[in-house]
Order: C-alpha cells, then sequence, then structure tokens
C-alpha cells in the first residue's frame, strides 16, 4: 500500500506511520516530494486491514497496491489455467461450450438435449436438478432423479455434466453424479458452500453475483482455491443494473479485464445475460470475439414447453447455428472449439 500524507503533515506523523508499518512486519519507504510525502509499505499487506491507516493524523489517503485476491491472481500464477473435464476444455487456447436445458424434466428431454449438444460439437451438458426459484411455487427442480437422468445422458453422449448445488449438504451427492458443481448467482457469497465445493475434487463454474463486484466475485474464487481446488472457472452472467429490456445487463468488458486479473478461465452465460432467445446468438458470438474461454447456453426440445427459463432458451436449430457462428469466430482466434 502507499500512504499518501497531508501537504501539513509533521515529521513526527510520518515517523509515526513508518514505524506502525514495521511493526506489522513490512518495509517502509518514505519518499519525500516537493508538495507531499508519501511511504510506501512493502511487502504483503493482504492480512493487514489497510483502511485502519486512514485515521492516522497527517494522512490524507490510503491506496492499494496488491489486489486482495492471491491465488486467483495473475500475479501468483501468471499463465493462464485450463480446466479439464472428460472432452470438455476451457482456457489457455480453449474455448468449452456447455449446452442443455434450464431445468432436467424428463429422460427424453435430457438425453435429447444431449445429443443435440453433442452432434453441434458441444462437450459438457447442462441441466439444473435443484433449481433456485425466486418464487417458492415455481417448479424446483427433480433433485437426486434429475442428477441420474444427467449421469444417464453422460453415459449416453461422453458429455461432461454441470449442475447446480445450493447447499453444504447437498455438495457430496451432487458431486457423485456431477463433472462439474455450478455454484449459482445467487449463493456467489455462500461461504461455507464454496468452502465444501473447494473439498469436493469437482471443477467449479462460479457465477457472478448479480450485483457483486468483479473484486468480491475472485473473492469468492478464493475460497474454493484455498480449499486445495484449482479447477475453478467464473462465469459471467450479467448484472442488474437499471435497464429493464433485458433480464439482465451482460458485461463482456468483463471477459478481457478478468484475463488481465486473473489466470482462471472466463465463461459467459448468455442466457441468463440476455433473457430473451433472440439475443442469445448474437451475445454468445460477442463473448467468443472478447475472448471468452467458453459458453453455458440454455437449449430446450421445445421451449415453449420449458419448465423454466423457456423464454431464454433456444431450439435445437437454434442451438446448432449458434455452435457454427461461435466456431468460425473461434478459428479465427486460432483458438481450439469444443
Ligand atoms: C441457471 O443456470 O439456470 C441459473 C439459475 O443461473 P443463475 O444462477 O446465473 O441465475
Ligand atoms: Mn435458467
Amino acid at each position: 500500500m502507499i500512504v499518501v500524507m497531508e501537504k501539513s503533515s509533521s515529521d513526527q506523523q510520518i515517523e509515526h506511520i513508518a514505524n506502525r508499518i514495521m511493526e506489522l512486519g513490512l518495509k517502509s519507504h518514505i519518499i519525500r516530494g516537493t508538495e507531499r510525502t508519501v511511504i510506501a509499505a512493502v511487502g504483503d499487506d493482504r492480512k493487514i486491514k489497510i483502511e485502519s491507516f486512514e485515521s492516522y493524523p497527517g494522512v490524507a489517503e490510503v491506496l492499494p497496491i496488491l489486489a486482495p485476491y492471491k491465488m486467483a491472481s495473475r500475479e501468483v500464477r501468471p499463465d493462464p489455467s485450463q480446466i479439464t473435464v472428460l472432452n470438455f476444455r476451457a482456457g489457455n487456447g480453449a474455448v468449452g461450450m456447455m449446452g442443455g436445458p434450464c431445468s432436467v424434466e424428463s429422460e427424453e428431454q435430457i438425453v435429447s438435449c444431449a445429443r443435440a449438444v453433442r452432434d453441434a460439437g458441444g462437450t459438457a451438458l447442462r441441466g439444473g436438478a435443484y433449481k433456485p426459484r425466486t418464487s417458492p411455487y415455481a417448479f424446483q427442480g427433480m433433485k437426486e432423479e434429475g442428477l441420474k437422468l444427467l449421469a444417464l445422458a453422460r453415459q449416453e453422449t461422453g458429455l461432461a455434466v454441470v449442475t447446480e448445488v445450493m447447499s453444504p449438504e447437498d455438495v457430496e451427492l451432487v458431486a457423485k453424479y456431477a463433472d462439474i458443481l455450478q455454484i449459482g448467482a445467487r449463493n456467489m457469497q455462500n461461504y461455507r458452500l464454496l468452502e465444501s465445493v473447494g473439498r469436493s475434487g469437482r471443477a467449479v463454474l462460479l457465477k457472478r453475483g448479480p450485483s457483486a463486484t468483479i473484486e468480491e466475485w475472485l473473492l469468492a474464487a478464493e475460497y474454493i482455491l484455498n480449499e486445495g481446488n484449482p479447477n475453478v472457472m467464473l462465469c459471467e452472467r450479467g448484472i442488474r443494473t437499471f435497464e429493464s429490456h433485458t433480464r439482465f445487463t451482460l458485461p463482456l468488458a468483463t471477459v478481457p479485464y478478468l484475463h488481465r486479473k486473473t489466470h482462471l478461465p472466463v465463461i459467459v452465460d448468455p442466457s441468463h445475460g440476455t433473457g430473451h432467445s433472440y439475443l442469445v446468438t448474437d451475445m454468445a458470438a460477442a463473448s467468443i470475439a472478447a475472448g471468452a474461454d467458453g459458453l453455458i447456453v440454455e437449449m430446450h426440445p421445445n421451449p415453449e414447453k420449458a419448465l423454466s427459463d423457456g423464454y431464454q432458451s433456444l431450439d435445437f436449430s437454434q442451438f446448432a447455428t449458434m455452435m457454427k457462428k461461435c466456431k468460425v469466430i473461434a478459428d479465427a482466434l486460432g483458438k481450439q472449439f469444443g
């Protein structure tokens, strides 16, 4: 951190801060300018509450230098990570494509989706068995029955299965059937759940909370990484803004921004990000163009009849078209697609 002193600060106040920095185990460098003095604290200050320096007499401002997250940062791991699960790969030049319904509804529905995803060139099947619904009266998912159907679809197609886990008690059961555990947007800051998936041994898709800052999101990833699980993917799925023409606002600058800050693969969800099936294909293509390491896209054999999120789901032919468009862009960027 850098402590910027007031113009009027005294030598005694400067000394006091320099001493305090040294007491905390860091080195201090006092830089006296013509206008102001600044004190640089050198060393890892992540465990120190740096804001507390703002209350010291003579201090104008305190500026952090190190990102508060560590394991997720490029400072700790400069090269991009690649996550591999069965044939699914994301990151470091691989674009991992996941598709499937919002919710698992029946054997016929999930197996037909899995075949359509595989035939279109995807490598992972999504499908919610435990559904976080805004209304308690809405369809809550098929639970373990749905997990069994996902495992059956994997057996039929070889696709990796990604599905949401909503509470720490369910992690063991969901991890028994799934290859990738999804942490839903509403649970991004459920820290006991993050620790629990961190210990599960499964790859994790961590969705961004609709009102979470990027720093809060990376700190959430840090909870999983700290349990010794390096297989974390970040998923931008749109944030809440004043705008109401789309369900959420999908900020694609997140993708290149995260690539500067973290080595973790960045996935985009253009389905929840827009909330309209007619916007999904273009935003999927734009996500790949922005450098996304993969997509998760909702699709359904008959979106009109879907038990959840039908209005943002592609039918099989729209899904195949979306995949073709995205592949053209991935090829142009020299990335491996699938
Ligand atoms: C979902 O993937 O169906 C879902 C509920 O997503 P989110 O957590 O991003 O709202
Ligand atoms: Mn959904």
